[in-house]
């Protein structure tokens, strides 16, 4: 039996996350089924399935969307010119990017129209990185570890620095001190890549890891943020292991041990409580390290349609549509896990 269980805060759910859920979720509710995503949603197993079951598509490539369809772009960011592919093939496209995935779109942008070649410390193939590079596609220089800075050879160009949000700041942190010692002039954004949920979970894992043996973290393999959690943990020296269900318990020892148990910022919280349940520690405590306040908006043109949706449903029924109208205005205290069960 585990001896202590620290239940971690800040985990699970970010603010993009959040956003991309009750995105979906509307977009179920107002526009005819089915409704296509480009990429997962967010990289969670459980929740893609949840939408599977209610008729959402997932596709990768803007050739598979059928024409005038109804089609969600995910919160990991799309290329310009591959968001512009949708635009022209659906009927209706909404992009519910996370607003600190578009910060380094941005950045992208400024720097090569400043023409400095981009070095965008990411990992090759994920979502994210690949829709960062297609801002820039040919000046930006995708790279993953410090090695990879010495192929870099832009000795003649001015260089900026960008990152993917999801990074373990372990692994970011000599990659930053090698191309800042490689190229002195270096350009960084004003504020770190690296997402506010990424660090605070992140930090929040540090500080609990000197009272426990082991951590066990909620999340997807592919989940950038979820892994960076565990590299985190053993980068300490400790052991961490990735879970996704009961089942992944079997072959991990949690006999009189103490354990942290936290999750990647796509991870249901149902989850985390089924495995605290499952594991009946002698004695559970919640370790708060911070409190996050952060909220996105709903994508624009998703606000745009429910508003006016909800004029007309105003008008046409004036007694009977309270709520339709009041829906857009209490998002903010509509939360992800409700919206799941909304479904
Ligand atoms: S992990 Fe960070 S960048 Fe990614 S969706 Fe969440 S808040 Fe946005």
């Amino acid at each position: 039996m585990v001896n202590n269980l620290y239940v971690v805060t800040p985990r699970g759910f970010c603010a993009g996350v959040e956003m991309a859920i009750k995105a979906l979720t509307w977009m179920l509710k107002i526009y005819d089924e089915p409704v296509y995503c480009y990429h997962e949603i967010v990289h969670n197993d459980w929740i893609v399935q949840r939408f599977k079951d209610k008729n959402v598509i997932f596709i990768e490539d803007p050739k598979d969307l059928p024409k005038d369809s109804i089609v969600m772009l995910s919160a990991h960011g799309t290329a310009p010119t591959v968001e512009m592919e949708f635009k022209n093939t659906s009927m209706t496209s909404v992009n519910s990017v996370c607003p600190l995935v578009t910060k380094v779109h941005h950045e992208a942008r400024r720097f090569s129209e400043d023409g400095k070649k981009i070095i965008y410390v990411g990992h090759k193939n994920h979502d994210e990185a690949i829709g960062a590079l297609g801002v820039a596609p040919d000046n930006m220089i995708l790279v993953e570890s410090v090695e990879d800075i010495d192929q870099t050879n832009l000795h003649n160009d001015k260089v900026a620095l960008l990152a993917q949000t999801t990074l373990a700041m372990s692994e970011w942190e000599p990659i930053l001190n090698k191309a800042k010692s490689e190229y002195q002039n270096i350009e960084l954004p004003r504020k770190s890549d690296l997402c506010y949920a990424t660090t605070n979970r992140q930090k929040a894992l540090i500080n609990i890891s000197n009272k426990v043996d082991k951590v066990l973290v909620v999340g997807s393999s592919t989940s950038s943020n979820t892994n960076a959690l565990v590299t985190t943990i053993n980068n300490l020296g400790k052991e961490a292991h990735r879970i996704e269900t009961l089942d992944d318990l079997d072959n991990i020892s949690l006999d009189n041990v103490d354990v942290a148990i936290t999750a990647g910022a796509s991870a249901p919280d149902h989850i985390v409580k089924e495995i605290s349940e499952y594991l009946n520690p002698n004695n559970l405590e919640f370790f708060i390290d911070t409190t996050e306040e952060e909220y996105f908006p709903l994508p624009k043109e998703l606000r745009s349609n429910i508003t006016s949706l909800s004029k007309l449903l105003k008008n046409m029924f004036p007694t009977n549509s309270k709520e339709a109208v009041n829906g857009i205005s209490k998002d903010k205290s509509w939360s992800a896990t409700e919206a799941l069960s909304s479904l």
